[in-house]
């Protein structure tokens, strides 16, 4: 079974096969301006079945690609490297999507965890 992210508009839509066991809240500059829910995936196990209105922001080293939606503006995936050794690893990209756009999908159920970006990074 898919689970289906959609934007509110529906210009952006992605899927995954495995629902998040556990998503992110990170406390970073940006994270914690947008509002997301982040779970992580490697890039070749999301879908992005739609992506008609995309937009990219990036900042600081401009490595990660935060990307909107330009018509409604919801957060909805960003393009990563794999950070989990503390080095950026370009072989091994992440995908991560904002758990706030998936459908049919009971997030309250998921626990969060704090990342405290703000001091980290
Ligand atoms: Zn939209």
């Amino acid at each position: 079974m898919a689970f289906r992210g959609t934007c509110h508009c529906g210009g952006t839509v992605f899927e995954v096969d495995a629902a998040p066991e556990t998503v992110t809240s990170c406390t970073c500059s940006i994270c914690s301006k947008r509002g997301a829910l982040w779970a992580y995936y490697r890039k070749a196990d999301v879908r992005i079945v739609k992506n008609e209105t995309p937009t990219t922001y990036r900042w600081q080293t401009r490595t990660v690609a935060h990307n909107f939606c330009a018509v409604c503006g919801c957060t909805t995936f960003t393009e990563s490297p794999d950070f989990s050794t503390g080095e950026a690893n370009f072989d091994n990209p992440l995908t991560n999507i904002n758990a706030r756009l998936l459908d049919d999908f009971d997030l309250a159920a998921v626990p969060v965890t704090v990342i405290d970006g703000k001091n980290l990074w």
